[in-house]
């Protein structure tokens, strides 16, 4: 009678199938040229399980075996590879969170954000793409940050005063 949770089917878990194990994420960072050292695995996958984008002192409460100076060395090697991103968050604090390029990284991959002025959290709007501006000639986009500011449905639902 133990084999009920069969019927429950594990559907939930099929949208992280590609990142869930660490030897695929250990051969997408070699397909992007980065070596999977055991650090870079714990960064890159605590980056791509979280759901809001990480800033670095998030990452070094999340990761106890390494310390914060491997962590921000990690993300400067895996943002130069452009296998993670950099936002500006709404308090100031940069933010990470990996490229959801499939074979390389795009503008037009790029998505929105949302920062609450209440909570302080920051949104991720994966549906939202960020609008491409025209550039004068000579300049090269590689990264834009929109960021929107205000309040989430649960700050908006329960104001302070
Ligand atoms: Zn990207
Ligand atoms: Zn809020
Ligand atoms: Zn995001």
């Amino acid at each position: 009678m133990e084999k009920n949770n069969n019927a429950q089917g594990p559907t939930h878990l099929h949208h992280r199938e590609g990142l869930g194990g660490g030897s695929a994420i250990a051969s997408f960072l070699e397909a992007r040229g980065v070596k999977p050292t055991s650090t870079r695995l714990l960064v890159y996958r605590a980056l791509a399980e979280h759901h809001h984008p990480m800033s670095l002192r998030e990452l070094d409460d999340a990761l106890d075996t390494v310390d914060r100076s491997s962590i921000f060395r990690t993300l400067t090697l895996l943002l130069a590879h452009h296998l993670v991103h950099v936002i500006e968050g709404g308090a100031g604090t940069a933010l990470y969170e990996v490229c959801e390029g499939h074979d390389h990284c795009s503008l037009s991959d790029q998505h929105a954000h949302f920062y609450c002025t209440s909570c302080q959290r920051t949104f991720c709007f994966h549906s939202l793409h960020v609008p491409q501006p025209e550039m004068p000639a000579g300049f090269t986009a590689t990264a834009i940050n929109y960021l929107v500011k205000g309040l989430c449905p649960d700050c908006a639902a329960s104001p302070v005063k």
